[in-house]
């Protein structure tokens, strides 16, 4: 059974409760990594710079606390596999489906992989209501 390294448990800590309870059930059935939760100021800035991120500090999901985001990609990593991407996003939603429906979590979720412009597979955020 897969499950998290240091520092995917790590920035999976940093996370709203609803998006780490559905990690860690993914993570039972589907290898995969946390790349980042919580973004501060600093972190946001170079997300932007570095073109992972559209918006400045403080207008993303990642930079609340706990992060209303989490970005997640199929281990062992390979960019350019989307199928995989998308494989691991049924599955989130899946057991995310579940979870709702056993009153364990609230949320619903917005998927960067489904923008229709610019994607950004790894990106899950929690929805506005
Ligand atoms: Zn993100």
């Amino acid at each position: 059974m897969p499950k998290f390294s240091a520092k995917s448990q790590e920035q999976l800590s940093s996370c709203h409760a609803d998006l780490q309870t559905v990690c860690h059930l993914l993570i039972e059935q589907y290898d995969f990594t946390v790349l980042e939760g919580y973004r501060g100021k600093e972190a946001q800035e170079r997300a932007f710079m570095q073109g992972k991120s559209r918006v400045h500090f403080p207008c993303s999901a990642h930079n609340c606390y706990p992060a209303r985001a989490v970005d997640i990609v199929p281990y062992p990593i390979d960019w350019k596999n989307e199928d995989r991407f998308a494989q691991m996003i049924i599955r989130f939603d899946t057991l995310a489906n579940v979870l709702r429906k056993e009153g364990k979590i609230k949320s619903h979720f917005v998927y960067g992989g489904y923008w229709a412009k610019l994607k950004d597979w790894p990106h899950i955020e929690i929805k506005e209501k």
